[in-house]
C-alpha cells in the first residue's frame, strides 16, 4: 500500500481542506503515516497570509521532498495570486495543484493511485494555475462527503468559502476567491454522517463565516429588492436577516434542529455583519452551540482599524463582545491581533493593550504584520521596523497570558461539558475542551478521548 503524510499551515478552512484531501487518498488506498516519516508521497497545503507563511511552506516543501517521493503542493500560496509563484526553485519531485484543483488531485497524480513502485521521482511541475486563471465565483466549492481524521476527537466541517471583504492586509480574498456557501440540505447528510461516526463535536469553519449566505441571498435580495423596494446597506455589524433573506445564524439553526448527540463550534469569526441572533440561539441551545466565539478584532485603534479596512470601531466590536460576555451563560472569547501595522504609533499600541487588559479574552492569537506583495497595505509607505514590532508583540503576548489565567480562574469551581482529547503528560489524567474552550485537566484514561464529561473546572497546577 502507498503511505501519504501531510503538512498544513494557516487557518482551520486550511486544515478542513487538509482532511478532505487525506480523505480522498484514504479512499483511493493509500495510508496516512506521520510527516516526519518517510512516505510515497507527501502533501504540503500551504498558506499565504503574510511573507512568513510562504517562507515557511517553502521550508516544509523542501523538508518533504527529501522524506517523501512525490511531493504535492497545494493551498494558497500556490494560488494565482500566491506567495510562491516562482516555483524554479522547487526540487524536482514537487507537483503544484492549485487549491482550485484540489478536489481533482488524484486526477493530476494518476499513477500514484498504483503501487509505490510506480511513483516517479522526476515529476515535473504540473501547474493547472494557467488554464484557470482567477478564481471566481463560479469556482465550484465542494467538498468530499467525509472529510476526517480516525483520530481527531472532533471533526471539522466547512460551510462557507472565500471572502469579499478585502482588508488592506489579507491576500485570502484573492487566492480563495469570492465567497461561496454551502446550503444546510448540502450540509446536513455530512454532519449526520459524522455523528454516525461517533464525533461529539464538529467545528463549522469557512473564511468568513459571517458573510455566509450572502452569495445567494445577494442574488435573492436583487429581485426582492425589486420588487419591495429595500435594500441592504453596507458591510457594517448588520443582519440579512432584517430583511428577511438568511444568514449564518439561519444555517445554525437549521443545523441544530435537523441532527441531534452533536455539539456545533463556531470556528473564528468576523464582527462585520455578524449575526446578533446567533447569541440568542448560544443562550436557547446550550448544549449544542458552544458558549465560545474567537471573534477576530485585529487592532483596537479606531485609526488603525480603518487603515486595515475593517469596517467597525472598536465601540462596535466591544458592544457585541459585551453582549455575548454579558448575556450567553459560560461564554469565553478569544481573537487574533495584528501588531505592528503600518502607521502604528505607540499611542496605537497603548490603545490596544488597554483594551486587552480591560476585556476578558481566554485566548489571543497575535501576529507580527508582515508585508504580503499584491495587498493594498504592503505598499503603504509607513511600515513599521522590524524590531519595534517585534517588541510590541511580545507585550501583547505577556498581556494575552495574563488575561488567559484570569478567564481561567473565574470558572475554577464552575462544571462544564468537557471533550477528553488526549493523555496529559501527567499519569493518569487526560486533557480537553470544555464547550466554552477553556483546557481542562482532568482524571481519566485513554480509553475516554472522544468522549464529553462533566468536569468541575479544576485549579491550574
Ligand atoms: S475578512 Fe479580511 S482578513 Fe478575513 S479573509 Fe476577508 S479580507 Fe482577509
Amino acid at each position: 500500500m502507498s503511505t501519504f503524510s501531510v503538512l498544513t499551515l494557516g487557518c482551520r478552512a486550511n486544515q478542513t481542506d487538509s482532511e478532505q484531501i487525506s480523505e480522498l487518498l484514504r479512499t483511493a488506498g493509500f495510508e496516512e503515516v506521520r510527516p516526519e516519516c518517510a512516505a510515497d508521497l507527501g502533501i504540503v497545503n500551504t498558506c499565504t497570509v503574510t511573507a512568513e507563511a510562504d517562507r515557511k511552506a517553502g521550508q516544509m516543501i523542501r523538508r518533504l521532498s527529501r522524506l517523501c517521493q512525490l511531493v504535492i503542493v497545494t493551498g494558497c500560496s500556490v494560488a494565482p495570486k500566491g506567495g510562491l509563484s516562482d516555483r524554479s526553485s522547487f526540487p524536482e519531485n514537487v507537483l503544484v495543484v492549485p487549491p482550485s484543483q484540489r478536489d481533482r488531485i488524484l486526477d493530476f497524480i494518476p499513477t500514484v493511485k498504483a503501487e509505490p513502485e510506480s511513483l516517479n521521482s522526476s515529476v515535473v511541475i504540473a501547474d493547472a494555475t494557467d488554464k484557470h486563471g482567477e478564481v471566481s465565483s463560479a469556482e465550484p466549492f465542494t467538498s468530499p462527503k467525509l472529510n476526517i481524521k480516525p483520530h481527531r476527537v472532533r471533526a471539522l466541517l466547512k460551510v462557507q468559502e472565500g471572502c469579499n471583504h478585502m482588508c488592506t492586509f489579507c491576500i485570502v480574498p484573492l487566492v480563495r476567491g469570492p465567497l461561496r456557501s454551502l446550503q444546510a440540505n448540502e450540509l446536513l447528510p455530512r454532519l449526520h454522517e459524522l455523528v454516525e461516526r461517533g464525533y461529539h463535536e464538529v467545528v463549522l469553519t469557512g473564511t468568513h463565516l459571517a458573510l455566509w449566505g450572502r452569495d445567494t441571498a445577494s442574488k435573492r435580495r436583487f429581485r426582492g429588492a425589486a420588487a419591495a423596494g429595500t435594500a441592504v446597506g453596507g458591510s457594517g455589524v448588520e443582519t440579512l436577516s432584517t430583511v428577511g433573506l438568511p444568514n449564518f445564524a439561519d444555517l445554525l439553526e437549521e443545523l441544530i434542529k435537523g441532527s441531534q448527540g452533536v455539539r456545533l463550534r463556531i470556528s473564528s469569526i468576523e464582527p462585520m455583519a455578524f449575526p446578533v441572533k446567533i447569541l440568542e440561539l448560544m443562550r436557547a441551545y446550550p448544549d449544542r452551540l458552544c458558549p465560545h466565539l474567537h471573534l477576530v478584532i485585529q487592532h483596537a485603534s479606531d485609526k488603525i482599524l480603518a487603515a486595515m479596512h475593517r469596517d467597525y470601531t472598536l465601540a462596535q466590536y466591544d458592544s457585541l463582545a459585551q453582549e455575548f460576555l454579558r448575556t450567553v451563560p459560560g461564554a469565553c472569547l478569544t481573537t487574533d491581533v495584528l501588531v505592528g501595522f503600518p502607521g502604528e504609533t505607540e499611542e496605537d499600541v497603548q490603545i490596544l493593550l488597554d483594551y486587552l487588559k480591560h476585556t476578558s479574552f481566554y485566548h489571543l492569537h497575535v501576529f507580527p504584520y508582515s508585508q504580503r506583495a499584491g495587498t493594498a497595505a504592503a505598499g503603504f509607505s509607513n511600515q513599521v521596523p522590524a524590531q519595534v514590532k517585534h517588541e510590541r508583540v511580545r507585550r501583547v503576548i505577556a498581556l494575552g497570558e495574563e488575561s488567559a489565567r484570569r478567564v481561567y480562574a473565574s470558572f475554577v469551581g464552575t462544571v462544564r461539558p468537557v471533550l477528553a482529547e488526549r493523555s496529559s503528560p501527567r499519569p493518569g489524567y487526560l486533557l480537553g475542551r470544555a464547550d466554552n474552550f477553556l483546557e481542562v485537566e482532568f482524571p481519566g484514561v485513554v480509553e475516554q478521548v472522544g468522549k464529553i464529561f462533566q468536569v468541575a473546572i479544576p485549579p491550574r497546577v
